[in-house]
């Protein structure tokens, strides 16, 4: 269900950015999605597709996802990819990258004046 809300903010941001621009359709958006967002691309395609289905702003859009590794970072000066245990002192590290769920890119059809 958490899927839903994610979608539903993707959908919303490329409109917004399509509005902003005068835009007649949106042809393709790019989201990055982190690897421990506990979000499954597959299902967010899914959502995002069934929530545009009749919009026209939307017609023939793709998604793509792209996944993010996660990049974390400890106290100790440790920078990798670890994100239980700090490998170096056993500390819980900071995550830098990788949970989040970012729109990266927006392909809008300009619409004519
Ligand atoms: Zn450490």
């Amino acid at each position: 269900m958490h899927e839903y809300g994610i979608a539903y903010d993707i959908v919303e941001t490329a409109r917004r950015a399509a509005v902003d621009h005068h835009a007649r359709s949106i042809s393709k958006v790019c989201v990055d999605v982190g690897e421990i967002s506990m979000i499954n691309p597959e299902q967010v395609e899914f959502l995002f597709k069934t929530i545009v289905e009749d919009e026209p702003l939307f017609a023939g859009v793709e998604l793509v996802c792209t996944v993010i590794h996660p990049e974390t970072r400890c106290e100790c000066g440790y920078v990798g990819n670890e994100i239980y245990v700090c490998p170096k002192c056993g500390a819980l590290p900071a995550i830098e990258k990788g949970k989040e769920i970012v729109v990266t890119n927006i392909e809008i059809e300009a619409g004519e004046e």
